[in-house]
C-alpha cells in the first residue's frame, strides 16, 4: 500500500518551478501592461507555446498526472503570475475539456490539436454555454440546433454571452438545446470549425478584473455546421435522449448525478487559480509588512498586521489542502459524497476575495494605487467567487448533496 504523502514528487517539483519561472520571468512583468490595455496578450501566449506551456501536450501530461496534482500545481503558478494572462493561456482547455468529455477519439484528435494552432501560428479556442437568460440556471437555455436531415448538417441559433475567447478563437464549442422538453438533459455540444459562416462576436464585455482575457457575446446565426460537428456523434446522441426521456418518466436523478460528478472534478482547477491569485497577493503583503516601517518600527511587529498575515497564510493552505484533496479524488475515481470539489471551489474562490483585499489594507496608500500589483489581484480574484458556478450555487450543491433534500 503507498504511503501518504504530501510532498511533490521529482518530477512533479521540476514541473512546478519551470513553470515558476515562466509566470516570475515572463507573465508578471507583462501583467499590468495588458490589464490596462484590456486586450488578449498574443505575444505571451506565443512565448508560451514556444517554451511547450500553451499546448495541447503539456496539459495532456499534467491532466494524466496519476496523483491529480499535476493541473493545481499548473494552475497555482500560473496565475500566481497574473490572472488575466493565465487565463488567456489556459482559456484554450475549457473548450478541449468538452471537447475531450464528449467527443469521438476522431473529433479528439481532429479538432484539438486545432483549438492551439503552432508555436508559429497559434491560436485559441472557446467554450460557449452561458446565455444572458442562462447562466446559473443552464436549463434555461435557448440556443437551439436543429438537424437538418437531407444535408446531414446542423443549424445553430442563438446568443452566447461572456464566452472567453468568444468571437476570436479558431474553433468554439457550442452547447445548444436539441430537446427543448428535457431541460438540461436536451442539451448536446456542438464543434463550430473556424471562419463557419453565421457566428460572430457581439460585445466585448469592459470588466473589473482578469481584463487581459476577452471576453464576449458569440453570436450564431443561421450557423450550419456538418453532422460530424456533433460531439460524440448522432446514433449516441439519440440512445442518450432515448435514456433521459425515459428517466424523465421515472425521476430522472441518474443523469443529474452523472453531470454534477463531472463538475466536481473540474472545479478544484479553478479552486487553485483562485489559490495563485492569494498567494501572489499576501507574498506582497508580508514583503512590505516586513520593509515598511511607521512609528519607528516595521508594521509586522503590530499583532494587527502579524495576525492578519498568520491568517491568510493559514486559508491559502487550507485552500490549497481542499483542492489537492478534490483533485486527488477525481483521479483515484473517489465518490464525491459531500460535493468535496464544490466546497474546493467555494472555499478557495473566497480565500482569494478576502486575501487580496487584507493585502490591500496592509499596503495602506500603496495598495490602492496601480504602482502596486494587490490593486490588480484583488479585482482579478472577484471572477473566482462567480465563474464556474458562483459561490452560492456551490453552496446550494454542498448542502443538497450533504441533506440529500432539494434545497433551493
Ligand atoms: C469573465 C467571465 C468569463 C466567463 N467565461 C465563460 C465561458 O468561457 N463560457 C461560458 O459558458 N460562461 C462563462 N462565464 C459565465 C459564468 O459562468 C456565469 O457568469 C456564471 O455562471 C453566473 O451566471 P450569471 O452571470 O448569469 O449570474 P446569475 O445566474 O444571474 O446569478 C446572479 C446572482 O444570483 C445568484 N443566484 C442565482 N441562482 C441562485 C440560487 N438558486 N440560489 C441562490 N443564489 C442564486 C448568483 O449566485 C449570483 O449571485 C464567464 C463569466 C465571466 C464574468
Amino acid at each position: 500500500m503507498a504511503e501518504f504523502t504530501l510532498d511533490l514528487n521529482d518530477d512533479q517539483k521540476q514541473v512546478r518551478d519551470w513553470l515558476h519561472g515562466f509566470a516570475a520571468d515572463v507573465i508578471r512583468p507583462a501583467a499590468s501592461e495588458w490589464d490596462e490595455r484590456e486586450e488578449t496578450p498574443w505575444p505571451v501566449i506565443q512565448e508560451a507555446a514556444k517554451v511547450g506551456i500553451y499546448s495541447l501536450d503539456f496539459y495532456a501530461q499534467q491532466f494524466f498526472d496519476p496523483t491529480g496534482l499535476g493541473i493545481p500545481m499548473a494552475m497555482e503558478e500560473l496565475f500566481w503570475g497574473d490572472a488575466g494572462i493565465a487565463l488567456s493561456i489556459v482559456g484554450t482547455g475549457l473548450a478541449a475539456v468538452g471537447v475531450l468529455a464528449n467527443g469521438t477519439e476522431e473529433q479528439i484528435g481532429t479538432w484539438i490539436p486545432q483549438m492551439y494552432g503552432d508555436a508559429n501560428d497559434v491560436k485559441v479556442a472557446a467554450f460557449c454555454s452561458s446565455e444572458p437568460d442562462a447562466g446559473s440556471d443552464v436549463a434555461s437555455m435557448r440556443t437551439r440546433a436543429v438537424y437538418d436531415e437531407a444535408k446531414d448538417e446542423w443549424v445553430l441559433n442563438g446568443t452566447k454571452t461572456w464566452a472567453t475567447n468568444g468571437g476570436i478563437a479558431g474553433v468554439h464549442v457550442v452547447v445548444a438545446v436539441v430537446d427543448p422538453d428535457l431541460g438540461s438533459k436536451g442539451h448536446a455540444s456542438f464543434i463550430v470549425p473556424p471562419d463557419t459562416p453565421g457566428l460572430s462576436q457581439g460585445q466585448k464585455f469592459k470588466k473589473h478584473g482578469i481584463r487581459a482575457s476577452h471576453t464576449a457575446e458569440v453570436v450564431l446565426e443561421d450557423v450550419r455546421v456538418p453532422g460530424h460537428c456533433l460531439l460524440g456523434g448522432k446514433d449516441k446522441l439519440d440512445e442518450r435522449l432515448a435514456r433521459a426521456r425515459e428517466r424523465a418518466k421515472a425521476g430522472g436523478e441518474r443523469v443529474k448525478n452523472a453531470a454534477m460528478a463531472t463538475f466536481e472534478a473540474s472545479r478544484p482547477a479553478v479552486g487553485a487559480m483562485a489559490v495563485g491569485t492569494a498567494r501572489a497577493a499576501y507574498e506582497v503583503a508580508l514583503d512590505y509588512a516586513k520593509t515598511r516601517s511607521q512609528f519607528g518600527r516595521p508594521i509586522i511587529d503590530n499583532q494587527g498586521i502579524a495576525f492578519q498575515l498568520a491568517d491568510m497564510r493559514t486559508r491559502i493552505d487550507a485552500a490549497r489542502m481542499l483542492v489537492w484533496r478534490a483533485s486527488w479524488m477525481a483521479t483515484t475515481g473517489k465518490p464525491f459524497t459531500a460535493a468535496e470539489g464544490s466546497m474546493s471551489k467555494l472555499y478557495a474562490s473566497e480565500t482569494a476575495r478576502d486575501v487580496t483585499a487584507q493585502a490591500i489594507q496592509i499596503l495602506g496608500g500603496n495598495g490602492f494605487t496601480r504602482e502596486y500589483p494587490v490593486e490588480r489581484m484583488h479585482r482579478d480574484a472577484a471572477i473566482y467567487t462567480i465563474f464556474e458556478g458562483t459561490s452560492e450555487i456551490q453552496r446550494l450543491v454542498i448542502a443538497r448533496t450533504l441533506s440529500g433534500m432539494p434545497i433551493r
